[in-house]
């Protein structure tokens, strides 16, 4: 595993980070727990140290198994804890999920999340959707009295535009961005990730394996279980999976050549990119997560990133840009209808 400074803070995170919305169930077609008990350890057996998770994967389940597993390997001081904030949902309408970002909701989730986490301090506080209902004031003023208390350790935004987040850095230092990034899905290019890279804002990419499609285990006749967030996005259609499938199938024989699964080779081209602080893969089971964790068994070259490059440019030439997911908004007030 290799492993890079946090943005401007003083500690690093492996360029590999576990994701556990998969843990969670919820959005994934349901999960095993022991099978999630058994990714998560031989994640941490095999050098990651940043676990990613949100109060909304599984309604709390994810976030109560991560701080069990961490505290039943007593490892809560070699793990980087990241969480987000600013989801609400109805325990008895839970498909009923809305933004919500005040200061009331932050300081009853931090509390629930330190519970479930089985931790004093997270390490990586994020909140998960911009809610323009709410100012952006108060949102980042009530995580900078958590920064200062030393509740948290940085303070991250999800899925935030440029101009959000120079919103946010009027209030408060911003440590990191979670956006979506993989080979398939490179809107940040241009212009997200070099912001990142001028401010010295570590980024944390989601989906870098997009759902599971670049590790070359889906086809087109692969059917999802009920429930699976994969049969809602785009990309998994048959007119477009045919395509993805493709062009999976062509960089599996290149990773090949050079020594990695398609998987590692997905993720590296993601990690190589020079603000790219760490990917963040879901694993839902431990033979993944050994497999993830092997990302840098081989290293690739320059020439071997633009050969990737080329493969996807020829086989996806108009890939689709739109979010596969976004919980609704809560509008302002005035805007209301
Ligand atoms: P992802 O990492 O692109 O895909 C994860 C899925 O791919 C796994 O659940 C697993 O699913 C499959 N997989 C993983 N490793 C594999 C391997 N080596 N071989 C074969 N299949 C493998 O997608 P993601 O989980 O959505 O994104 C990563 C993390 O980012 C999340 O877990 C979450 O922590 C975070 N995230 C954040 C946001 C946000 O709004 N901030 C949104 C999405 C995700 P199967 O076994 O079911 O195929």
């Amino acid at each position: 595993m290799e492993y890079r400074k946090f943005g401007k803070l003083d500690f690093e995170v492996s360029k590999v980070g576990l994701g556990t919305w998969v843990t969670g169930g919820w959005m994934w077609g349901g999960s095993s727990d022991e099978e999630s008990v058994a990714a998560i350890t031989a994640a941490i057996e095999s050098g990651v140290t940043l676990i990613d998770t949100a109060p909304v994967y599984g309604f709390g389940h994810s976030e109560t198994i991560v701080g069990n597993v961490v505290s039943q390997l007593k490892a809560r001081d070699k793990v980087i804890l990241a969480t987000k904030c600013g989801l609400e949902w109805n325990d008895s309408n839970r498909e009923r999920i809305r933004r919500n970002s005040s200061r009331d909701r932050i300081l009853k989730e931090i509390d629930e999340s330190r519970k479930r986490l089985q931790t004093d301090v997270i390490d990586i506080y994020q909140v998960h959707w911009p809610d323009e209902a709410v100012s952006f004031a108060e949102t980042m003023e009530t995580l900078l009295g958590l920064l200062e208390k030393g509740v948290i350790r940085a303070i991250g935004v999800s899925n935030f535009t440029i101009d959000q987040m120079k919103e946010c850095m009027k209030h408060a230092p911003l440590h990191s961005l979670q956006p979506p990034y993989n080979l398939y899905e490179r809107g940040i290019e241009e212009d997200v990730l070099p912001f990142c890279a001028e401010n010295n804002i570590a980024v944390l990419t989601y989906g870098s394996i997009c759902r599971g499609l670049l590790s070359g285990k889906i086809t087109a006749e692969t059917i999802f279980k009920e429930g699976d967030v994969r049969s809602m996005d785009p990309r998994f259609k048959p007119d477009n999976l045919k395509d993805y499938v493709r062009a999976t199938s062509c960089l599996k024989e290149f990773a090949k050549s050079r020594g990695l699964t398609v998987t590692q080779l997905a993720i590296q081209w993601a990690v190589n990119k020079t603000c790219v602080t760490s990917a963040l893969v879901g694993m839902r089971k431990a033979e993944q997560a050994k497999d993830n964790a092997g990302t840098f068994n081989s290293k690739l070259n320059e020439d071997d990133i633009k050969t990737i490059e080329s493969i996807v440019n020829t086989e996806i030439p108009e890939p689709i840009t739109r979010l596969f997911i976004s919980p609704p908004r809560n509008l302002p007030k005035d805007k209301e209808s």
